[in-house]
């Protein structure tokens, strides 16, 4: 068995049936005007999609293009900083404020630094910014000092650094690109750039490829444990580890039809065991339960996503307004048309009933380690609803969460259940829609509906 979609074996009380129903925007008035009256809060994040990468790595889940040509790039740029006109001139005026900006990828690191500080200066003409920007960046690019610097100098102020390991075979499992030179590098660089935050991505189970590159389930765990190790001696604020996830639309999916990888996802449980035997001997904090953190602060692309609101911009992304979500075209041609047109590029959109909302608030809490019951009331739940009532109880009955106060803390044998359910939902619901959307983005007409 590999890790391809939803397949984790998780206590019975946290599996959930993940299916989601996307409608067609079909009335842009209408979209805009639900994005205009449905902020759940002033306080806004932002995402941004970059969706080009100089090459594409063999398991990516992710929505992304190989980069062509600068001026193609340029042209996505401008898209980009044209839809922050269309929203900015939507949302100006009603006092809002921009808590966080990540920019995600693809590669967000192979863009000009200057870009960053443009979107800084465009999203602040209409709200009021309380932070800088945090970018995921490819290794190799951080690997120069000058490129580093300039992106401090440009408004980013976070780094999320996409190493996934410290050990040549791994990287070469994985098919990537950069060096575990680069990657030493690029932590250096981003440590004494004097960054505000840097985060440094690690991913486990990485699959065992016979022919090529073998690693065995313990030579796996030990890698694991000496990558944390290496990620915070280097310097890192913060790491946050994922198993590799190999989906089946993925270039890489067809070495399993072949029978030639091998990967136990049964072993996600020792991964995260030894990742929280490494927080207790470094006195860390896991401020996720996939993240380890030197303190309470946490640097995550799409914080906001599960309960909004959160403006997502550029090609592929989503967005939550707290009560309707809605994607962007995931096609980098038909995204720029519709901007250069004065379209939306919305295209899929659903309605968030109060249970979902619920539920999307209790599993964003569960992941934090801790859920306060108060704060289902501050996104707009004003009684809890009772199935989640009677999942807090028999969670705590069965020893995967403890009630203090009244909240409720998640216990160890907690943190692993949560931290496999999420990777189910990954795989599940955004894994599986990226590949959706990403077909239907190129059709001509796209259905009315769709179900993940
Ligand atoms: S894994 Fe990252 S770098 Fe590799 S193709 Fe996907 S988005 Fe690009």
């Amino acid at each position: 068995m590999v890790l391809s979609s939803g397949n984790l074996k998780v206590h019975w009380l946290l599996r959930r049936p993940a299916r989601m129903e996307l409608f067609k925007v079909v009335d842009a008035g209408l979209h805009t005007k639900m994005v205009g009256e449905s902020m759940r809060d002033r306080r806004i994040g932002v995402y941004v999609h970059i969706p080009y990468c100089k090459t594409t790595c063999p398991f990516c889940p992710y929505f992304k293009t190989v980069l062509r040509s600068r001026d193609e790039v340029e042209k996505y740029l401008r898209a980009v900083v044209s839809e922050i006109d269309v929203y900015g001139r939507l949302l100006e005026g009603g006092g809002y404020e921009v808590v966080e900006i990540h920019v995600g990828g693809g590669t967000p690191s192979l863009v000009p630094a200057s870009f960053f500080k443009e979107l800084y200066e465009k999203l602040s003409e209409y709200f009021t910014l309380k932070t800088n920007i945090g970018i995921e960046a490819n290794p190799e690019d951080l690997t120069s000092s000058e490129y580093t610097g300039e992106l401090y100098k440009n408004e980013v102020g976070e780094v999320s650094i996409g190493a996934q390991s410290f050990n040549g075979k791994v990287l070469k499992a994985l098919g990537r690109k950069h060096t575990v030179e680069d990657n030493v590098r690029a932590v250096e660089n981003a440590v004494k750039a004097g960054f505000k935050w840097v985060n440094v991505d690690l991913m486990f189970l990485p699959p065992s490829i016979r022919g090529y590159v073998e690693i065995s389930p313990e030579e796996g765990l030990t890698i694991f444990e000496d990558d944390l190790k290496r990620a915070l001696e280097l310097g890192a604020h913060q790491i946050t580890f994922y198993p590799t996830i190999i989906p089946r639309h993925s270039p890489g999916f067809k070495l399993v039809e072949q029978g030639r990888l091998a990967q136990d996802e049964r072993l996600v449980d020792k991964f995260v065991e030894r990742a929280l035997d490494f927080v207790e001997n470094k006195k860390l904090r896991l401020v996720r339960v996939y993240s380890i953190s030197r303190e309470q602060y946490e640097y995550a692309t799409v914080n906001l996503e599960m309960v909004g609101p959160l403006l997502g911009l550029g090609a592929g992304a989503w967005s939550n307004t707290g009560l309707y979500q809605y994607i962007n075209v995931h096609d980098v041609q038909s995204y720029v048309r519709l901007v250069n047109e004065g379209k939306p590029p919305a295209v899929y959109y659903r309605s968030l009933e109060k249970s979902t909302i619920a539920w999307r608030a209790l599993f964003d809490q569960l992941s934090s380690g801790v859920v306060k019951t108060r704060l289902f009331n501050e996104l707009g739940v004003e009684k809890i609803p009772y199935s989640i009532r009677a999942f807090l109880e028999l969670a705590t009955l069965a020893g995967l969460l403890e009630k203090r106060g009244g909240d409720y803390y998640l216990t160890r044998k907690g943190v692993v259940e949560v931290y496999k359910s999420v990777i189910n939902y990954v795989a599940e619901i955004p894994v599986k829609a990226t590949m959706i959307l990403e077909k239907h983005s190129r059709q001509e007409s796209m259905p009315d509906k769709i179900v993940v």
